[in-house]
Protein backbone atom coordinates (compact mmCIF):
# COMPACT_ATOMS: atom_id res chain seq x y z
CA UNK A 1 0.00 0.00 0.00
CA UNK A 2 1.25 3.14 -0.94
CA UNK A 3 1.66 6.24 1.63
CA UNK A 4 -0.99 8.95 1.30
CA UNK A 5 0.01 12.43 1.68
CA UNK A 6 -2.34 15.18 3.21
CA UNK A 7 -1.57 18.65 3.70
CA UNK A 8 -4.05 19.69 5.87
CA UNK A 9 -5.95 22.51 8.14
CA UNK A 10 -7.46 24.29 5.48
CA UNK A 11 -9.56 24.13 7.85
CA UNK A 12 -9.07 21.05 9.77
CA UNK A 13 -12.77 20.43 10.23
CA UNK A 14 -12.77 19.05 6.91
CA UNK A 15 -9.19 17.32 6.83
CA UNK A 16 -10.66 15.49 10.12
CA UNK A 17 -12.84 13.63 7.23
CA UNK A 18 -10.18 13.34 4.80
CA UNK A 19 -8.46 11.29 7.54
CA UNK A 20 -11.93 9.47 8.70
CA UNK A 21 -12.64 8.92 5.10
CA UNK A 22 -9.27 7.51 4.03
CA UNK A 23 -9.17 5.21 6.99
CA UNK A 24 -12.99 3.91 6.32
CA UNK A 25 -12.09 3.73 2.60
CA UNK A 26 -9.39 1.44 3.26
CA UNK A 27 -11.15 -0.69 5.94
CA UNK A 28 -13.61 -1.08 3.18
CA UNK A 29 -11.66 -2.60 0.51
CA UNK A 30 -8.80 -4.49 2.72
CA UNK A 31 -10.85 -5.27 5.45
CA UNK A 32 -9.57 -6.37 9.25
CA UNK A 33 -7.50 -4.10 10.59
CA UNK A 34 -6.19 -2.61 7.67
CA UNK A 35 -6.21 1.53 8.10
CA UNK A 36 -4.69 3.86 5.59
CA UNK A 37 -0.82 4.95 5.37
CA UNK A 38 -0.63 8.65 5.92
CA UNK A 39 2.22 11.07 6.42
CA UNK A 40 0.03 14.42 7.60
CA UNK A 41 1.08 18.14 8.05
CA UNK A 42 -1.74 20.06 9.03
CA UNK A 43 -1.24 24.44 8.97
CA UNK A 44 -1.88 27.17 11.34
CA UNK A 45 -5.33 28.65 9.42
CA UNK A 46 -5.66 31.40 10.65
CA UNK A 47 -2.43 33.41 9.19
CA UNK A 48 -3.26 31.19 5.75
CA UNK A 49 -6.88 33.14 5.86
CA UNK A 50 -5.46 36.36 6.08
CA UNK A 51 -3.14 35.65 3.10
CA UNK A 52 -5.84 34.42 1.05
CA UNK A 53 -7.82 37.77 1.81
CA UNK A 54 -4.95 40.37 1.70
CA UNK A 55 -4.00 38.58 -1.67
CA UNK A 56 -0.73 37.52 -0.80
CA UNK A 57 0.09 34.75 -3.44
CA UNK A 58 4.14 34.66 -2.64
CA UNK A 59 2.85 33.77 0.94
CA UNK A 60 0.45 31.27 0.37
CA UNK A 61 2.75 29.63 -2.62
CA UNK A 62 5.54 29.59 0.41
CA UNK A 63 3.48 27.92 3.20
CA UNK A 64 2.35 25.52 0.28
CA UNK A 65 5.78 24.45 -1.08
CA UNK A 66 6.80 24.27 2.74
CA UNK A 67 4.19 21.71 3.16
CA UNK A 68 4.41 19.69 0.31
CA UNK A 69 8.47 19.51 0.98
CA UNK A 70 7.51 17.84 4.64
CA UNK A 71 5.08 15.60 3.23
CA UNK A 72 7.71 14.36 0.82
CA UNK A 73 10.37 14.33 3.54
CA UNK A 74 7.96 12.38 5.77
CA UNK A 75 7.71 9.53 2.96
CA UNK A 76 4.52 9.82 0.93
CA UNK A 77 4.02 8.10 -2.60
CA UNK A 78 1.97 11.06 -3.84
CA UNK A 79 -0.35 13.89 -1.90
CA UNK A 80 -3.68 15.45 -1.43
CA UNK A 81 -4.45 19.16 -0.88
CA UNK A 82 -7.23 19.05 1.55
CA UNK A 83 -8.80 22.14 0.21
CA UNK A 84 -10.18 22.93 -3.63
CA UNK A 85 -9.13 26.79 -3.12
CA UNK A 86 -5.35 26.53 -2.31
CA UNK A 87 -5.17 24.18 -5.58
CA UNK A 88 -4.20 27.51 -7.06
CA UNK A 89 -0.84 26.98 -6.04
CA UNK A 90 -0.36 23.30 -7.71
CA UNK A 91 1.86 24.88 -10.64
CA UNK A 92 4.18 26.60 -7.66
CA UNK A 93 4.56 22.97 -5.78
CA UNK A 94 4.81 20.88 -8.47
CA UNK A 95 7.98 21.77 -9.57
CA UNK A 96 9.72 21.66 -6.37
CA UNK A 97 8.69 18.24 -4.86
CA UNK A 98 8.90 14.82 -7.03
CA UNK A 99 5.56 12.71 -5.96
CA UNK A 100 2.45 13.77 -7.29
CA UNK A 101 -0.71 15.85 -6.09
CA UNK A 102 -3.54 14.21 -6.80
CA UNK A 103 -5.52 17.10 -8.19
CA UNK A 104 -8.89 17.22 -6.63
CA UNK A 105 -10.58 18.84 -9.82
CA UNK A 106 -9.17 15.91 -11.93
CA UNK A 107 -10.55 13.66 -9.37
CA UNK A 108 -14.21 14.97 -9.72
CA UNK A 109 -14.00 15.41 -13.27
CA UNK A 110 -12.88 11.72 -13.54
CA UNK A 111 -16.63 11.22 -11.30
CA UNK A 112 -18.52 13.92 -13.49
CA UNK A 113 -17.59 12.30 -16.93
CA UNK A 114 -18.55 8.68 -15.60
CA UNK A 115 -21.86 9.79 -14.66
CA UNK A 116 -21.97 11.06 -18.18
CA UNK A 117 -23.07 14.66 -17.22
CA UNK A 118 -21.99 17.60 -19.16
CA UNK A 119 -22.92 20.42 -17.22
CA UNK A 120 -22.52 21.37 -13.66
CA UNK A 121 -22.87 23.89 -10.88
CA UNK A 122 -19.87 24.82 -8.61
CA UNK A 123 -20.27 25.94 -5.21
CA UNK A 124 -16.87 26.85 -3.36
CA UNK A 125 -15.15 30.22 -1.86
CA UNK A 126 -14.83 33.56 -3.81
CA UNK A 127 -11.35 32.48 -4.88
CA UNK A 128 -12.50 28.95 -6.12
CA UNK A 129 -15.42 30.00 -8.19
CA UNK A 130 -14.24 33.26 -9.55
CA UNK A 131 -10.09 32.53 -10.35
CA UNK A 132 -9.48 30.49 -13.58
CA UNK A 133 -7.18 27.93 -11.69
CA UNK A 134 -9.88 25.67 -11.21
CA UNK A 135 -13.18 26.44 -13.62
CA UNK A 136 -10.82 26.28 -16.06
CA UNK A 137 -8.88 22.94 -15.42
CA UNK A 138 -12.62 21.69 -15.84
CA UNK A 139 -13.34 23.34 -18.67
CA UNK A 140 -10.39 22.74 -20.80
CA UNK A 141 -8.92 19.56 -19.57
CA UNK A 142 -11.92 17.95 -18.83
CA UNK A 143 -14.42 19.87 -21.46
CA UNK A 144 -17.44 20.35 -18.41
CA UNK A 145 -19.40 23.33 -18.69
CA UNK A 146 -19.36 25.26 -15.62
CA UNK A 147 -21.82 27.61 -14.23
CA UNK A 148 -21.65 29.41 -10.47
CA UNK A 149 -24.45 31.70 -8.73
CA UNK A 150 -24.64 35.13 -9.04
CA UNK A 151 -22.48 37.72 -7.20
CA UNK A 152 -24.92 38.14 -4.04
CA UNK A 153 -25.44 33.94 -3.75
CA UNK A 154 -21.38 33.72 -4.12
CA UNK A 155 -20.47 36.04 -1.77
CA UNK A 156 -23.19 34.45 0.74
CA UNK A 157 -21.31 30.88 -0.30
CA UNK A 158 -18.29 32.19 0.46
CA UNK A 159 -18.88 34.18 3.75
CA UNK A 160 -20.73 30.78 5.16
CA UNK A 161 -17.35 28.62 4.30
CA UNK A 162 -14.75 31.27 6.41
CA UNK A 163 -17.46 32.83 9.27
CA UNK A 164 -19.54 29.14 10.10
CA UNK A 165 -18.30 25.99 8.49
CA UNK A 166 -13.87 26.82 8.90
CA UNK A 167 -15.02 27.40 12.39
CA UNK A 168 -17.58 23.92 12.82
CA UNK A 169 -20.71 25.84 13.01
CA UNK A 170 -23.70 24.31 11.02
CA UNK A 171 -26.85 26.33 10.62
CA UNK A 172 -29.99 25.14 9.17
CA UNK A 173 -30.64 29.13 8.04
CA UNK A 174 -27.42 28.52 6.32
CA UNK A 175 -28.02 24.68 5.08
CA UNK A 176 -31.33 26.42 3.54
CA UNK A 177 -29.06 29.61 2.26
CA UNK A 178 -26.92 26.82 0.42
CA UNK A 179 -29.98 24.56 -0.49
CA UNK A 180 -31.96 27.45 -2.53
CA UNK A 181 -28.55 28.20 -4.62
CA UNK A 182 -28.53 24.50 -5.30
CA UNK A 183 -31.89 24.84 -6.59
CA UNK A 184 -30.87 28.30 -8.73
CA UNK A 185 -28.07 26.39 -10.33
CA UNK A 186 -30.25 22.92 -11.55
CA UNK A 187 -32.74 25.93 -12.72
CA UNK A 188 -30.44 27.01 -15.17
CA UNK A 189 -29.15 23.68 -16.15
CA UNK A 190 -26.57 22.07 -14.01
CA UNK A 191 -27.29 18.52 -13.89
CA UNK A 192 -25.04 18.38 -11.18
CA UNK A 193 -23.44 20.78 -8.23
CA UNK A 194 -19.81 20.53 -6.83
CA UNK A 195 -19.19 21.15 -3.49
CA UNK A 196 -16.19 22.65 -4.64
CA UNK A 197 -15.05 23.45 -0.77
CA UNK A 198 -13.42 21.05 1.86
CA UNK A 199 -16.29 21.66 4.27
CA UNK A 200 -19.65 22.24 2.24
CA UNK A 201 -20.55 18.32 2.86
CA UNK A 202 -20.80 18.98 6.46
CA UNK A 203 -23.75 21.73 6.09
CA UNK A 204 -25.34 19.48 2.89
CA UNK A 205 -26.21 16.45 2.31
CA UNK A 206 -27.10 14.29 -0.56
CA UNK A 207 -30.61 13.66 1.30
CA UNK A 208 -31.39 17.37 1.31
CA UNK A 209 -32.15 18.04 -2.26
CA UNK A 210 -33.11 16.44 -5.30
CA UNK A 211 -29.97 17.85 -6.71
CA UNK A 212 -26.80 15.39 -7.64
CA UNK A 213 -24.09 16.54 -5.28
CA UNK A 214 -20.50 15.72 -5.87
CA UNK A 215 -18.64 16.24 -2.61
CA UNK A 216 -15.25 16.88 -3.64
CA UNK A 217 -14.02 16.05 -0.02
CA UNK A 218 -15.61 12.19 -0.35
CA UNK A 219 -14.50 11.99 -4.21
CA UNK A 220 -10.82 13.22 -3.55
CA UNK A 221 -10.93 10.67 -0.33
CA UNK A 222 -12.23 7.71 -2.49
CA UNK A 223 -9.63 8.18 -5.18
CA UNK A 224 -6.84 8.64 -2.89
CA UNK A 225 -7.81 5.09 -1.24
CA UNK A 226 -7.73 4.06 -5.36
CA UNK A 227 -4.32 5.06 -5.68
CA UNK A 228 -2.98 3.78 -2.06
CA UNK A 229 -3.79 0.33 -2.60
CA UNK A 230 -3.63 -0.40 -6.86
CA UNK A 231 -0.06 -1.65 -7.34
N1 LIG B 1 -11.58 24.11 2.59
C1 LIG B 1 -11.97 25.11 1.69
C2 LIG B 1 -11.86 24.71 0.25
O1 LIG B 1 -11.99 23.55 -0.06
C3 LIG B 1 -11.84 26.52 2.05
C4 LIG B 1 -10.77 26.91 3.01
C5 LIG B 1 -9.57 27.39 2.30
O2 LIG B 1 -9.57 28.54 1.91
O3 LIG B 1 -8.64 26.64 2.08
O4 LIG B 1 -11.71 25.52 -0.62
Amino acid sequence: MKTIGLLGGMSWESTAHYYSGLNKGVKAELGGLHSAKIAMYSVDFAPVEAMQHKGDLQGLAAVMIDGAKRIEAAGADFMLICTNTMHEFVPDMEPEINIPILHIADATAEVIKESGIKKVGLLGTAFTMEKAFYKDRLIEKHGIDVITPGADERKAVHDIIYQELCLGEIKDASKAVYLRIIDRLAEKGAEAVILGCTEIGMLVKPQDTNVKLLDTTEIHAEKAVEMAIKE
